[in-house]
């Protein structure tokens, strides 16, 4: 598909976009391939270096075979990493995969689905697409640290069928308050029907403490999502995974494909999900970099919220700023996370937390723009 062709469409809702690939954002901006530093995918800054060991192979069962369509390998390392049974995981191509069979799930034309806004804009795409009921619900401001508006949730999920939730919360750095996502819980639980399926994804949980995995048989319909993108480092896989009750994941897998993880990526995964020490680790020297970039942005003036993520949230001041910035960078190769023009955080850029070398970078070539618009 032409660029221009997806950017029409992207246009139209329940599409989602991402940022063009390296290689049209060197030929856009005449800047050499190499040189383009994506600050916009909340990706790691390199992959754990045991992978070399596990492609080598050999693979069960071996690439001439389908991957083992119950993924148990994947499964009960998943299991043993977040302290369940294999029977309350599910596999699936990366968190989006869980999201998109979470959503095929539970919602049809005319179903309801609770939002908070802003967060993890699939929920809004995914539900479009099954022709389900968006309900919006703005979260409180910056200055509340942009908590749950816990009130108007629970009036918002009266007749909800899903609530989507994204504890820590992509894009605002934040994680959700454990006592406002008990209450949500508790009140969706409360339904004299069972409530809504409530969904909390924990891409980013390795960055900050506080899952909710151990609540899953007290809320029976609790299913979180988790990804081996974020602290994991691993996007090139595609592999993520629910964990709810048996009775949840059974019904989640009347609708998985049989085979979209790759038996590279499940036995890659399975080794990954066996050594959390590494994802910890990551986790642990991405948030002391954060701290050094979080020092920089706000020494050229541009202070970002308190972040428990790889990634840091910055108001640029008005929308025109914002997009300045972003062309400004752009021009010399570096990708910010932009908000579209209706998104109530169209005068924020999000910036990923890279290495030092990169950060040092999107701080000096940022800092050239601040000082040209006060100059
Ligand atoms: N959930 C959230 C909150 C995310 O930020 C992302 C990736 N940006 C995903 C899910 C998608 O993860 P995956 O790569 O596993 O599909």
């Amino acid at each position: 598909m032409s660029l221009a062709t997806s950017e029409a469409l992207a246009a139209m809702s329940n599409v989602y976009t991402w940022e063009p690939p390296d290689r049209v954002i060197a030929a856009r901006y005449g800047v050499p391939v190499e040189d383009v530093l994506r600050f916009d995918l909340n990706t790691s800054p390199s992959a754990p270096d045991f992978l070399s060991e596990v492609l080598a192979g050999p693979f069960e069962p071996p690439l001439n075979e389908y991957p083992d369509s119950t993924y148990a390998g994947l499964a009960e390392a998943a299991a043993d990493y977040v302290d369940a049974d294999p029977s309350e995981i599910l596999v699936g191509a990366g968190a989006d995969e869980v999201l998109d069979i979470i959503a095929k799930t539970y919602l049809m034309p005319g179903a309801r689905s609770v939002v908070p806004v802003p967060t993890y804009a699939m929920f809004r795409v995914l539900s479009g697409q099954r022709g389900a009921d968006v309900i919006p619900v703005p979260r409180l401001g910056p200055g509340a640290g942009f908590a749950l508006d816990v009130s108007a949730m629970l009036a918002a999920f009266e007749q909800a069928d899903v609530v989507w939730l994204c504890s820590p919360n992509n894009p605002t750095a934040s994680s959700e308050d454990p006592d406002d996502l008990e209450a949500l819980l508790a009140a969706a639980a409360g339904r004299s029907d069972g409530g809504p399926a409530v969904v909390v994804d924990e891409a980013y949980i390795e960055f900050a403490p506080g899952s909710l995995v151990g609540l899953r048989s007290r809320y029976p319909r609790l299913i979180v999502v988790r990804t081996l993108s974020k602290a994991f480092a691993l996007p090139g896989l595609r592999v993520g995974y629910a964990v709810a009750s048996r009775p949840t994941i059974a019904r989640l897998e009347l609708v998985r494909p049989p085979g979209s993880v790759a038996t590279v990526s499940a036995t890659v995964g399975a080794a990954a999900l066996r050594r959390p020490e590494l994802a910890a680790a990551n986790a642990q020297d991405l948030g002391v970099e954060r701290a050094r970039l979080a020092a920089g942005l706000s020494s050229i003036g541009l202070p970002a919220y308190r972040s428990v993520t790889n990634f840091l949230l910055c108001a640029m001041g008005d929308r025109a700023a914002a997009e300045g910035a972003t062309e400004h960078l752009l021009r010399h190769g570096i990708v910010a996370r932009t908000f579209g023009l209706e998104h109530p955080l169209a005068d924020h850029l999000r910036f990923t937390v890279r290495d030092r070398r990169q950060d040092d970078r999107l701080v000096e070539v940022l800092g050239a723009w601040m000082e040209g618009r006060s100059g």
